[in-house]
């Protein structure tokens, strides 16, 4: 089971209350194969420049990540991206975002891409994703994610896009943002109502943990327990990477699987739990060498945490 991500590769500015850095490894493609390559064989597509190096390559290649379709445009500079956060952590500033080699970025699959089981459309204009989501015929279930600049500049071709998925993963004020509701209850039920609507809306709470929506129901996982936390970059994309493996491995032992709310619940705990490893360092630098072991650690603790006994008693009428 293999499973291809379109999106960014970057080349981050940092900085936060535990400190910061100038230039480290980032991009929406780069985060969330960190954390899918604990579950399957990722190919990543995206553009670099010249100055992303063969050990930078390396890098993304983690855990056996396939990089054949990383495009290095000759006399190209790499994406870059500043953010500042908050004292919180909860929200940034966006201090830079140098496009360079991403703002011409024709995403080019080769057969192997193309033949994927599983696609994730990370965050790039909603009309290069229609081009991927039409390049890769064979998948079976893909997921897509986007962010408020498209929502507000390109509504109709990311709706036309989210028609075309299987799953619609956006922080919970986008899902807003996309469908005007009042509550993120409200946003999820209205997509899930669309003529043509993805199976499952994930909402990422940021702090607050995720939840996941179906036609059969939906369940919430609270964000993983931890003393304190470095650098919230990538979080996002990490998470998303640990669902969308988990459901590629899913899929790998059974492919006539429904990928229905009881196997997103699951997929929704792994990815808390590599999202939980990410933040504690800068970039993704914890989980270049993190065993797969660490993540199922927090994964079973999140099944603990989520474990509700059931003990009834009489309520007055
Ligand atoms: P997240 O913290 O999950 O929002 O992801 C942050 C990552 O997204 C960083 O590593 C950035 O390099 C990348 N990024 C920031 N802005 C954009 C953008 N406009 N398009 C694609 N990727 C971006």
């Amino acid at each position: 089971m293999t499973v291809t991500v379109v999106g960014s590769i970057a080349f981050d500015g940092v900085e936060t209350p535990s400190g910061k850095r100038d230039r480290i490894h980032g991009g929406a493609a780069f985060h969330f194969a960190q954390a899918a390559s604990f579950y399957t064989d990722v190919r990543v597509v995206g553009p670099v420049g010249d100055d992303y190096g063969d050990e930078d390559i390396a890098l993304l290649g983690t855990r056996g990540t396939n990089t054949d379709d990383v495009e290095r445009v000759a006399g190209g500079k790499t994406f870059f991206w500043q953010g500042k956060y908050h004292d919180d952590l909860n929200s940034r500033d966006t201090i830079v975002t140098e496009l360079n080699v991403f703002e011409s970025f024709e995403p080019k699959l080769s057969a192997e891409s193309q033949a994927s089981d599983v696609l994730f459309l990370a965050n790039i204009v909603p009309a290069l994703q229609r081009a991927v989501r039409a390049q890769c015929q064979a998948a079976k279930w893909v997921a897509l994610d986007s962010m408020d600049l498209w929502i507000d500049i390109a509504h109709g071709d990311l709706v036309a896009a989210i028609g075309e998925i299987d799953c619609l993963i956006l922080n919970d004020g986008e899902l807003q943002q996309l469908t005007g509701a009042a509550t993120t209850y409200a946003a999820a039920q209205a997509i899930l109502a669309w003529d043509e609507a993805p199976s499952a809306i994930i909402a990422k709470l940021g702090s607050y943990g995720a939840t996941v929506y179906t036609q059969d129901g939906g369940f919430t996982v609270p964000v993983f327990p931890l003393e304190s936390v470095v650098d919230p970059t990538g979080a996002g994309d990490t998470f998303a990477g640990g669902v969308v493996g988990y459901v590629a491995a899913r899929l790998a032992a059974d492919p006539d699987l429904v990928v229905d709310r009881d196997v997103l619940a699951t997929a929704l705990l792994h990815g808390t739990a590599t999202a939980s490893h990410n933040v504690e360092a800068f970039g993704a630098e914890k989980l270049y060498d993190l065993p797969g072991s660490a993540v199922q650690a927090r994964v079973d603790r999140l099944v603990e945490l989520t474990r509700v006994p059931e003990a009834p008693v009489a309520l007055r009428a």
